[in-house]
C-alpha cells in the first residue's frame, strides 16, 4: 500500500519473438529475477508486471509480454493479450536476439507502433552469443527506423543505454499528475466525504480517496476527511467555508443536502473520469441515456476484477438506476479488468468505472474506441450524479463540462 499505484507508473512494455531473450532483459533491468527465464520459446503466458524507480522518470512499471510469433489457439490468446498491454503502454522496447537478426515480423510491428504514435526503441540482445558491431546497430536502425542498442541480459553489457533510450524516447503525459491540482490553491481546505460502509476495505481507505488526499496535501492545500453522516457537524465546526466538497458517488444526495450550496461539490469519480480520459465525452455519454429504448443494450466497464457485495454497484445498482431512468427492460453486459471488448459496435451505451486501477493511455483508448464506434460512453460518478439530479452542480466546478450539458 506504500508504493505508487500501477496506474500512476510510466508504462514500458517490452516485446518481440518467443525467445529473444524478453524475459532475461527484464530480469536485468530490474536486477531481480522476476521473469521466469527458460532456453524454451514461448515460456511467458500473462503479461508480467514488475515496478521499479527510473530516475529522473520516477515510478516506472516494466511489462513483459509473450512473444508475438507464438502459435496455436493459447498462443494467439498469449498474443492478444500483449496487445492489451499495448494500448497502455507509454514506451514499447523491440527485443531482437542477436543470433535472429530482423525478419518481416519486427518491420510489421514497428510500422504498426508508428502507426499509432507508439515509441518503440529496439535492443539487440544476446551480443555475447553473437559479436555485434556498431555499424551493425546502426544498419538495424536505419532498417526500422527507430534507435537501437546492442546488450546482453546475461552479463549486463548494455543495461544502462536501455535505460538511457527509455529516458530519452519515452512520451509521458504529466498533465495526468494533479487531480485538483488547478482547483484549488495553497492554503485550501478541501473536505472529503467516504462513506465506511461493508463494502470498504478493512482497515484502510481506497485508491481514489487516497491519490485525492496525496494531491491536495501537494498542492499545499489542508484536506479534511469525514463520514457522510459527520458531513454536516464537520462544515459547521469550519471557520472557513471548504474550497470543495469531494464525495464518494454513493452518498452525493445526502452530502449535496448536507453541503450549503456557495460550496463547490463533486465526487471523486468524476475527478478521476476527468484526469484519466475525457469528462467532455463522458457527459455527452449520460444525455443519451434518455434515448435507451425496451432491449437495448448496456455495456458496464470496470477497470479492475473485485470481489462483488450483494448490493454491488457495476452489477445491481447501476442497471436499477438506468431501468429507472429510461423505463425500460434493458440489457445489460459486463467487462472487467483489463479486459475492454473489442466489438463494441451493439451497444446503445457504456458505462464505466472511475478506471483509478487503468492508466490514462487505457482510458483514452477505450473512449476513443467507443467514439471511433459511435457508441456513447458515460461513467458511475456522471451517472449517479444524474440519476440524484445533481449533475449541474457536480459539474460546476468544470465549466466545459457544465457546458456540453445544456446544449441541446
Ligand atoms: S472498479 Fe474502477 S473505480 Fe473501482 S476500484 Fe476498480 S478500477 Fe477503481
Amino acid at each position: 500500500m506504500n508504493t505508487t499505484p500501477i496506474s500512476n507508473r510510466l508504462h514500458i512494455a517490452i516485446f518481440g519473438r518467443r525467445n529473444a531473450g524478453k524475459s532475461s532483459l527484464i530480469n536485468a533491468l530490474t536486477g531481480q529475477q522476476i521473469a521466469v527465464v527458460s532456453n524454451v520459446p514461448g515460456t511467458t503466458t500473462d503479461p508480467v508486471y514488475k515496478t521499479m524507480e527510473l530516475l529522473p522518470i520516477g515510478p516506472v512499471v516494466i511489462i513483459d509480454t509473450a512473444g508475438l510469433d507464438d502459435s496455436g489457439d493459447l498462443g494467439n490468446l498469449r498474443i492478444e493479450k500483449a496487445h492489451e498491454v499495448l494500448r497502455k503502454s507509454n514506451i514499447a522496447i523491440l527485443v531482437i536476439s542477436a543470433t535472429e537478426g530482423i525478419t518481416e515480423f519486427e518491420k510489421d510491428f514497428a510500422a504498426m507502433l508508428k502507426k499509432r504514435e507508439i515509441p518503440l526503441v529496439g535492443v539487440i540482445n544476446k551480443c555475447d552469443i553473437k559479436d555485434v558491431l556498431q555499424s551493425d546497430v546502426m544498419e538495424y536502425s536505419k532498417i526500422l527506423g527507430i534507435p537501437f542498442v546492442k546488450t546482453s541480459a546475461g552479463t549486463g553489457e548494455g543495461i544502462d543505454s536501455v535505460k538511457n533510450l527509455i529516458i530519452d524516447n519515452a512520451k509521458y503525459d504529466k498533465s495526468e499528475i494533479s487531480l485538483i491540482g488547478d482547483l484549488i490553491k495553497p492554503g485550501d481546505t478541501v473536505v472529503l466525504v467516504t462513506p465506511i460502509d461493508k463494502s470498504a476495505p478493512k482497515g484502510r481507505l481506497i485508491l481514489p480517496q487516497q491519490q485525492t488526499i496525496r494531491d491536495i496535501i501537494d498542492n499545499d492545500a489542508i484536506a479534511i476527511v469525514t463520514k457522510e453522516h459527520e458531513l454536516k457537524h464537520t462544515l459547521d465546526n469550519l471557520k472557513v467555508k471548504p474550497s470543495l466538497v469531494i464525495t464518494d458517488s454513493q452518498a452525493f444526495l445526502k452530502v449535496s443536502a448536507d453541503t450549503p450550496s456557495d460550496v463547490p461539490l463533486t465526487s471523486f469519480s468524476i475527478l478521476f473520469a476527468r484526469q484519466k480520459g475525457d469528462l467532455a465525452e463522458l457527459v455527452k455519454g449520460i444525455k443519451k441515456i434518455q434515448e435507451l429504448k425496451q432491449g437495448s443494450k448496456v455495456l458496464i466497464v470496470e477497470g479492475c476484477t473485485h470481489h462483488r457485495q450483494a448490493d454491488d454497484i457495476g452489477k445491481v445498482k447501476i442497471p436499477r438506476w438506468i431501468r429507472q431512468i429510461c423505463g425500460y427492460d434493458i440489457n445489460f453486459e459486463w467487462a472487467s479488468g483489463a479486459h475492454f471488448p473489442k466489438d463494441i459496435n451493439g451497444y446503445d451505451l457504456i458505462v464505466h468505472c472511475g478506471g483509478c486501477m487503468i492508466n490514462r493511455k487505457e482510458m483514452q483508448f477505450r473512449i476513443e474506441s467507443s467514439k471511433e464506434s459511435n457508441v456513447f460512453i458515460t461513467n458511475y460518478g456522471v451517472l449517479i450524479a444524474y440519476t440524484h439530479g445533481i449533475l449541474n452542480r457536480a459539474l460546476k466546478p468544470f465549466p466545459s463540462a457544465a457546458l456540453i450539458l445544456e446544449e441541446d
